[in-house]
């Protein structure tokens, strides 16, 4: 294949056609970024936070046009796309204020006259990325990442490679030097060689759990630092005691956001039986509330699913759980990538509705007896990106913040990243952390320097 095409996924028409670089188009590219590393390593935090208010700028001024590119390449509703760029801008800004005391030297006291750690840039870092996010994704790592003072090298998905050059541009239109940001127009066949290579010196993944074992044995055999951030099946514990009224919005949007497609989302919904009737009456009626349709309308809540065949996988796992004994409460019909907001009932363990991450817009509901059930089904999975909780019970709910072995726990709010906040999980949802000052921190050489 010499192309890569990108197809509206809404209409299934063909968008743009773009040309897959050759192993020669990748050797340039990585002479490139080894190139502007040893200048871009040099230049102060303080001129490199310059730019990124530069960026935020950037991409507030396109936020629409961009927003519309999401829309088009992978059904995102536009609106949501363009609260998208808005987080964008704003994890510029946090870092923009934050990256310098981030990145100073930290001083310890020793016998020596000075101590200290010193943060040093590491090179180029290879950045795989998924396509439901295109935006947020790629900037939440190479802001802070670039600001460190590496290089960026973005492999994005394979279905959104407009949003991968708008990036590319994006980054040179703020000012930031040429080669500092580089996408690659590539299948992911050719990433075993770029990880061998020694320019690059890290790997960043954002993806599946299927991705992330391939990419991290790969950076594991040449000894690269490697972050994953993979898949998830985050729950949403309700207690009996939850303000239903208050937070059903919250829950709503914690399943249905980017037409389900959200690492963080809540996809097992564990309800304590004495509330359970009340919920799922409260919960459907939401959900049949949300609207369908034209990822360009700006009054859509719902479009279309990135790609058909991800859809056919929903609704295989959606098949296969009813066979072992869910029930369809609504939804649940397929049109081409339309996936129609489901609501499911009757989910248990050993049913891929409870097991498997379900990527789209089907909520599975489950009982459980009383609260401690709920927090022992919760843990039940192999994956560990977040959980999240709703009750009036704060005291409580502070008492099993060390059940939940997962990277995050959020009480009466749904698990979602934050620029302040470090991100990431634990399990098969993978290690490493981005945003925050952990973010900026994992692509650096910490180094110990002694003065006598
Ligand atoms: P994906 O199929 O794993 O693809 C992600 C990236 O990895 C793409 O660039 C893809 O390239 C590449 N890739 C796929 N298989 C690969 C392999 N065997 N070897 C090397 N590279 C490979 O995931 P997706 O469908 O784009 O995104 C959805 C997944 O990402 C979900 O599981 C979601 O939970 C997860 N996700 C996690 C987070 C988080 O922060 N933890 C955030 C967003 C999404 P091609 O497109 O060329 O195949």
């Amino acid at each position: 294949m010499e192309y890569l095409e990108s197809v509206n996924p809404y209409d299934g028409k063909s968008l743009e056609k773009y040309k897959i670089f050759s192993d020669d188009d990748i050797d340039k590219v990585l002479a490139k970024t080894e190139q502007v590393f040893q200048n871009w390593k040099n230049v102060s935090v303080e001129h490199r936070s310059g730019l990124l208010k530069k960026l935020a700028k950037a991409l507030l001024k396109n936020k629409k046009s961009y927003a519309q590119l999401m829309s088009k390449e992978m059904g995102k509703p536009v609106n949501q796309g363009i609260a998208e760029i808005e987080k964008c801008a704003w994890a510029c800004d946090f870092y923009a204020k934050n990256a310098v005391g981030f990145l100073a030297d930290d001083l310890i006291d020793t016998e020596a006259d000075e101590s200290f750690v010193s943060y040093d840039p590491i090179g180029c870092v290879l950045a795989i990325m998924p396509w439901n996010f295109p935006f947020w994704q790629v900037i939440r790592f190479a802001a802070p990442t670039l600001t460190a003072g590496n290089t960026v090298i973005l492999k994005h998905a394979s279905n959104v490679p407009g949003c991968s050059l708008a990036l590319q541009e994006l980054f040179l239109s703020a000012g930031y030097p040429e080669g500092s940001f580089q996408s690659l127009i590539a299948d992911h066949q050719k990433l075993e060689s770029i990880i061998g290579n020694s320019i690059v010196q890290g790997v960043t993944l954002t993806g599946s759990e299927k991705a992330g074992r391939a990419i991290a044995a790969q950076a594991g055999k040449h000894l690269k630092k490697c972050v994953m951030e993979l898949g998830g099946n985050n729950a949403c514990i309700v207690w009996e005691d939850a303000d239903l009224d208050k937070y059903m919005d919250t829950m709503v949007m914690a399943r249905m956001q980017n037409t389900g497609q959200s690492c963080i989302a809540a996809k097992r919904f564990i309800v304590v039986e004495t509330i359970y009737e009340e919920f799922l009456i409260k919960f459907t009626k939401r959900v049949q509330d949300l609207k369908s349709g034209d990822p360009l309308d700006k009054h859509t809540n719902i479009g279309v699913m990135a790609r058909e065949d991800l859809a056919k996988t929903l609704e295989e796992q959606v098949k296969d759980s009813l066979d072992k004994g869910a029930q369809v409460k609504i939804g649940n019909k397929r049109d081409g990538a339309y996936y129609e907001p489901t609501v499911l009932t009757g989910v248990l363990p050993g049913m891929p509705a409870f097991d498997e991450e379900l990527f789209g817009p089907v909520a599975a509901v489950v009982k459980a007896k009383d609260r401690k059930e709920a927090v022992v089904m919760a843990a039940n999975s192999k994956f560990g990106l977040g959980s999240m909780l709703f009750t009036e019970d704060i005291k409580s709910a502070r008492k099993i913040i060390g059940d939940i072995p997962d990277g995050a726990f959020f009480i009466n709010e749904m698990v979602k990243s934050d620029p302040r906040l470090p991100f990431g999980g634990t399990k098969a949802s993978g290690f490493g952390r981005e945003l925050s000052m952990e973010g900026i921190l994992e692509f650096v050489n910490k180094k110990t320097v002694y003065i006598r």
